[in-house]
């Protein structure tokens, strides 16, 4: 456990990102791209983050801890609510904040309005452009001059978080944001999020990517139990809750085929994760009006009454 660090403590630094931006804008693609390894789950849909998580990645004599945020947009529901002021609590507490902007979505109001309350914050802040894979090259430098104007942005970059085209470079910089301290976590990690966690936002991911247009985001994964077993290999249990019971059948598809479609993609990549076998075995439960119980969002730490 003690191991020695590979850089002594009075020569380490540490940084600490937040990643804000409108949902969609490619925030946790971004994480994942900087850490080198999924520490934060991604998919088409908006809203797939619904909490903080912490991206730890190791650089020269620096760790830079990104905190992947809930993407800032107009709350309407509780957990809606919960997961803005998540987010702009995320960024109310680092040192740094990058705003990830979709370029192909150009400067839009969702950006504009995160923009405006920057500024009011008074933040030094990085901007990325991102998905510049999408887009046309005088439409983007446009798009950068309109957001430059804003006089908000200690340095600009333009990225593809999807294809890594431009990453390194932002890292470098992030990198020399770090100031003078010791490093917050074990050099060898990752991610802020117990494997528990982790493994069931993994099964949510799998869940939405399957089911995009036909169930409601309010779909809630749990692993239930974790049992380490002699051969090396894992059993995983987990409940998938839904709102209603008319949502079960979506859910587990015809003949099951959907529910077991979904198990296997979350098994394979837990088994890449965890570097080893895993028997995945998931449940599903109907919890009526998850969305609107206190418990469950001090259980992923948000909080119900924002
Ligand atoms: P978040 O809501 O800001 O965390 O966004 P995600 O990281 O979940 O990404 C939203 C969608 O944008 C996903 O489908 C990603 O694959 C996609 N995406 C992210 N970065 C890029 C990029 O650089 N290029 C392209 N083409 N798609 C991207
Ligand atoms: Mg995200």
């Amino acid at each position: 456990m003690s191991e020695e660090p590979s850089v002594p403590a009075e020569n380490q630094r540490c940084g600490f990102v937040a990643v804000v931006g409108a949902p969609n804008a490619g925030k946790s693609t971004l994480v994942n791209a900087l850490v080198g390894t999924k520490v934060s789950i991604v998919s088409p849909k908006v809203q797939t983050t619904r909490f903080r998580v912490m991206g730890i990645v190791m650089a020269g004599t620096a760790q830079v801890i990104l905190v992947d945020t809930p993407g800032i947009f107009q709350p309407r529901k509780r957990l809606e609510r919960a997961m803005v002021a998540a987010a702009w609590n995320g960024a109310a507490d680092a040192e740094h904040v990058c705003l990830v902007v979709d370029a192909s979505k150009g400067y839009d109001d969702d950006s504009r309005a995160i923009v405006a309350r920057l500024k009011e914050a008074g933040r030094q802040v990085v901007l990325v452009l991102n998905k510049i894979d999408l887009i046309k090259r005088d439409k983007l430098l446009g798009l950068t001059a309109s957001l430059d104007a804003e006089g908000l942005f200690s340095a600009v970059f333009m990225i593809s978080a999807l294809s890594g085209n431009g990453v390194p470079d932002l890292l470098a910089h992030l990198e020399k944001l770090a100031a003078p301290g010791p490093w917050m976590f074990p050099e060898d990690q990752v991610s802020d999020l117990p494997q528990r966690l982790l493994a069931a936002e993994i099964t949510r991911e799998k869940a939405f990517l399957a089911l995009y247009q036909e169930l409601p985001y309010s779909l809630h994964v749990e692993t239930e139990s974790w049992e380490e077993r002699d051969d090396g290999s894992a059993r995983i249990d987990q409940v998938i809750y839904v709102e209603r019971e008319s949502q079960k059948p979506i859910l587990l598809g015809k003949g099951g085929r959907q529910i077991k479609a979904i198990g296997a993609a979350a098994r394979t990549e837990l088994e890449e994760l965890l570097e080893r076998r895993v028997h995945l075995f998931i449940h599903i439960k109907v919890r009526e009006d998850w969305s609107e119980k206190r418990g469950h969002y001090s259980e992923i730490g948000l909080d119900f009454d924002a």
